[in-house]
This record gives structure tokens, sequence and C-alpha cells, in this order.
């Protein structure tokens, strides 16, 4: 249902993305891992073009984008393909003068014109499903990390996004509090969202991902079941940067 084809991204001269092909199914949950600077980020800002690649094919649902450095796609082509993403963030991005409703509601009213009162029954089943509607009414600075993310999860899935990209998700987070967030992303796989992370937290990408792709230096070392890649990968690079992850990983990960 996703598919990149040779995907390249150039930040300048520097080849950021060299040509990644990947191939997301409907309900699957892939987790990214990788260096910093390996592009992970990158990538998943190019599936739902916040980034613009210069070469190679993005396919997602019927929307196809071939691209090609001499012609930017139009804004109609970028939407058809946007509309079916949502977008969790490391630092989570809620909007500060609005309350945890009103967050969730936003883009339902504003962007997709939404009656506010249905937009309301949405954003109120979406903050129950993450356990947050005790806190509707208040503002984001006042919650905890945790709960700030499992807001922005609810905020990202308002739309009914055909994917759910998530780039570290629980990187800003405290053990504790990126636990009650993996709990959230965990349910959500079980539901069958279908899920791309960028992640250094192994527990997340063991517990949750079916797939995993180890990216270095723009380009896919290996990829393949999370259960393979963690515990027989293939290739010296992967194995030396996982045994980096187990290394700081908490004792209580399960695999
Ligand atoms: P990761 O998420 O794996 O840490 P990123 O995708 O953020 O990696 O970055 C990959 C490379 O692209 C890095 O070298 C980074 O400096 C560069 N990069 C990312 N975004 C930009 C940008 N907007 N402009 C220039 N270079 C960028
Ligand atoms: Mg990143």
């Amino acid at each position: 249902m996703i598919r990149l084809a040779q995907i390249e991204k150039r930040f300048g001269q520097q080849v950021v993305l060299k040509g990644i092909d990947l191939t997301i199914d409907e309900g699957s949950v892939t987790a990214l891992i990788g260096p910093s600077g390996s592009g992970k980020s990158t990538l998943l800002r190019c599936v739902n073009l916040l980034e613009i690649p210069q070469a190679g094919t993005l396919q997602l649902g019927t929307a196809q984008i071939d691209f090609d450095r001499h012609h930017t796609p139009s804004r109609q082509q970028i939407q058809a393909i946007r509309q079916q993403t949502g977008m969790v963030f490391q630092n989570f991005q809620l909007f500060p003068h609005l309350s945890v409703l009103a967050n969730v509601m936003e883009g339902l009213v504003t962007v997709l014109g939404w009656d506010p009162a249905r937009a309301k029954q949405r954003a109120g089943e979406l903050l129950e499903k993450v356990g947050m509607s005790h806190k509707a009414d208040v503002y984001p600075g006042t919650l905890s990390g945790g709960q700030q993310q499992r807001v922005a999860i609810a905020r990202a899935l308002a739309p009914a996004p055909k994917v759910l990209l998530c780039d570290e998700p629980t990187s800003a987070l405290d053990p504790e509090l990126a636990l009650e967030v993996v709990a959230v992303l965990k349910q959500l796989a079980t539901e069958g969202t279908t899920m791309l992370m960028a992640t250094h937290d192994l527990r997340l990408a063991a517990n949750i991902a079916r797939h995993v792709v180890f990216l270095e230096a723009g380009q896919i070392v290996e990829s393949g079941s999370s259960q393979a890649i963690f515990t027989q990968p293939q290739q010296p690079r992967t194995l030396a940067f996982i045994s980096t992850l187990t290394h700081k990983a908490p004792d209580n990960w399960e695999i």
C-alpha cells in the first residue's frame, strides 16, 4: 500500500537518500533504525512530502508521484499523498494556546472543513483511545511529555490517515513516560494501524514492529522481520549497530 522505489533526496550537493526501495503492507508496522544522520527523518518526511525527493517513485494508496528534479509536483499531487498520512514528532508539536481537545479537532475543522460538532465527537473518541479524555480541557503545557505525545498521536490519527509516521516518538521522554507511549502505539499496532517509525528505542522497535529496516548513510543496509534483524542480522554493520542499541537498552525490554 506504500511503495517507495529508488527514492533519492539531496540537500545541495549532499545525497541524503541514495535510492531507497521500500514497500509497506497495510496493517504492518515497520521500524527504521540507524545511526544519527543516516536519513531516517528525511525518509519519513519524503513519505508525507514535507521534503520532495529529486528522483524515484512514491505510491500511497491510489496516489502516485514520479519525481523528477526538473519538475516540482503540483499542490494537488502533494495533497493527495499528504492527506493519507499522519505524523508524530519527537517533540510533540502541539499548539500551546489550544486545549487538548482543540488540538485534536484543529486539523479536522480548519483543513478538512468538518463541522465542529462532528470534529469534537471524533476528537473525544480518539482521546479516549489514547487514555487522555480526562485532560480534554487543559492546555498541553500542563501535561507530562508522555501525555502530550499521546495527545499528539490522537491528533495525527484524527483524519484517519492510511499510515501513521512516527519520528522518534519516545526519544524525548523519560523511560517511564516512554512506556505509556509504547503501550498506546502497541495498541494501535494490534488494531491494524499501518505505521512507519524511526526509533532508537529498542523496546519500541522490538515490541511493536514486524519489520525492521536498517539505514546507514542514506542506504538500506538490511531489512527483514524484527526477529531476524535483532537476533540474526546478516550484515556486520547491522550487528554492530544493534549491539550499541542493546547495550543501552533497559533491562525490561522484551523481544
Ligand atoms: P536521522 O533522522 O537518521 O538522524 P536525518 O534525516 O535528520 O537523519 O538527516 C540525514 C542527513 O541529512 C544529515 O546529514 C542531515 O544533516 C541532512 N539534512 C537533514 N535535513 C536537512 C535540511 N533541511 N537541509 C540540509 N541538510 C539536511
Ligand atoms: Mg531523525
